[in-house]
């Protein structure tokens, strides 16, 4: 007996690799990190990526409310 079981995998213009866009340089990457996920009233939301070089960067800025930054004696 001959098992024919398609695979989807292997099927032509089936990759669909975890491939995301990266929030803050906008690169496509393969190891894209969570780095927010907003959600919104109506809807799922939506999950913001970065990629490994600037998760950093992205956290810090996330993590910096604009009320507390240093130097607020000008203007
Ligand atoms: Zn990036």
């Amino acid at each position: 007996m001959r098992e024919q079981s398609e695979r989807p995998e292997t099927a032509l213009g089936g990759t669909r690799a975890p491939v995301r866009m990266c929030v803050r340089c906008c690169a496509i990457t393969d190891t894209p990190v969570v780095v927010s996920e907003v959600h919104q009233g109506s809807g799922p939301g939506f999950t913001v990526y970065a990629c490994r070089d600037c998760v950093p960067r992205v956290l810090d800025v996330l993590s910096l409310p604009p009320a507390s930054r240093p130097g607020g004696g000008e203007r």
